[in-house]
């Protein structure tokens, strides 16, 4: 088997690495903006797990390997201007947008949308390069060339489908999943609810269209608004997401263990899901031993300093049924910080 290299030393390398352990599969995270001579081998596969970094030492060895997978779909991926004409060129449903350039920006907004939300278009995750704007409001200059405005969909809510393919275009998809953003930040998700059959199939439809026309290989995520019942794209991401953590004890085969599985052309099955999962994010939060004498309570910690809002850690509650899942969150509800128990009103509430 390939060696796995993964351009991006944070918890996603650390979470591919935990896959990869039983099947002695080495995953070898490695810092793409540092200026050291990386020692790759000829036959190594390289991935990644966040998308922009300099043009150092690593960071240019890396992209300049002949076995750098999925360098076309990060290019059309990275930049939302270009990812927004894809999702169009491929005919995707997405929010009407346009790409904010010099001149009157006050007419380039208004003619998406009375509100809008104007996005950065490199460089922003967790809801940063953002700002609302509605008609009336004065537009930064500095938007122009920068940034593209969309227009602000009036969602019941969030879904995601996280989905794999090989090289030999076979492709497999979870269930799609529920996820609920604060201030742009995912506090948690539920998955395997009933979900209507038209927008499994829409969801998978569309995201394996992507792959196949970006010739992917491995996992990508596609974030959804619903409206209306009808899914429509938000944005996509070329690698494991965190909308698929609940995968690592929620499925026999984990988001991370099928990126791998795609990369190193294993076996790619369709992921078996029987039970129900939330999985909680830990923004800023520590965890507590007792969390883990709740049923189906699994802790995953990055190991990192805790700063107020920073991802550190989620947590996976899966059982096999809706009521017990109740049960357990209701059980670690009781125990959470104050500010987080509303995450467990919000679960509970998708899940009756
Ligand atoms: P991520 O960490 O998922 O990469 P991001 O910074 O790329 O986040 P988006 O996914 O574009 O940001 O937006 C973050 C959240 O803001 C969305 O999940 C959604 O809740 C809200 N949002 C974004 N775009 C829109 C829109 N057009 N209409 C309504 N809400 C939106
Ligand atoms: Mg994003
Ligand atoms: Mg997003």
């Amino acid at each position: 088997l390939p060696r796995i290299v993964v351009a991006g030393n944070g918890q996603l390398g650390q979470m591919l690495q935990q896959a990869a352990a039983p099947l002695q599969l080495e995953v070898m995270p490695v810092d793409p903006n540092a200026d050291v001579q990386l020692d790759l081998r000829a036959d190594d596969v390289i991935t990644v797990e966040i998308e922009h970094w300099s043009d150092s030492v690593s960071g240019l060895q890396l992209k300049q390997h002949p076995n750098f997978r999925n360098a076309e779909a990060l290019y059309a991926v990275i930049d939302r201007q270009r990812q927004k004409a894809l999702l169009d060129r491929l005919q995707v449903p997405t929010s009407p947008w346009v790409s904010l350039e010099d001149g009157d920006l006050s007419a380039q907004l208004e003619s998406v949308a009375d509100k809008v939300i104007v996005k950065r278009r490199r460089g922003g995750y967790d809801g940063r390069g953002q700002w609302r704007w509605q008609q009336g409001d004065q537009p930064e200059a500095e938007w122009a060339g920068e940034c593209i405005a969309e227009a602000m969909i009036p969602f019941s809510h969030e879904v995601s489908l996280v989905g794999a393919r090989n090289a030999a275009g076979e492709k497999v998809f979870y269930p799609l999943t529920r996820n609920w953003h604060e201030n742009g930040i995912l506090r948690a998700s539920v998955a395997n609810l009933p979900v209507p059959a038209e927008q499994q199939a829409d969801a998978e439809a569309w995201l394996g269209r992507i792959m196949d026309d970006e010739d992917y290989i491995g996992v990508m995520a596609m974030e959804c608004f619903v409206v209306d019942g009808k899914l429509l794209v938000n944005e996509l991401a070329p690698r494991v997401h965190n909308s698929g953590h609940w995968t690592q004890e929620g499925s026999a085969i984990s988001q991370f263990q099928l990126h791998l599985r795609a990369l190193a052309d294993l076996p790619l099955i369709t992921p078996p899901v029987d039970g129900v999962s939330v999985m909680y994010n830990l923004l800023g939060r520590d965890w507590k031993p007792e969390w883990l004498q709740v049923p189906g309570v699994h802790v995953h910690w990055y190991g990192k300093e805790i700063r107020p809002g920073r991802k550190v850690g989620h947590v996976n509650i899966c059982r096999a049924d809706v009521a017990s899942l109740i049960d357990s969150l209701q059980a670690l509800q009781a125990m959470v910080d104050e500010a987080d128990k509303v995450v467990f009103d919000w679960s509970i509430a998708q899940l009756q």
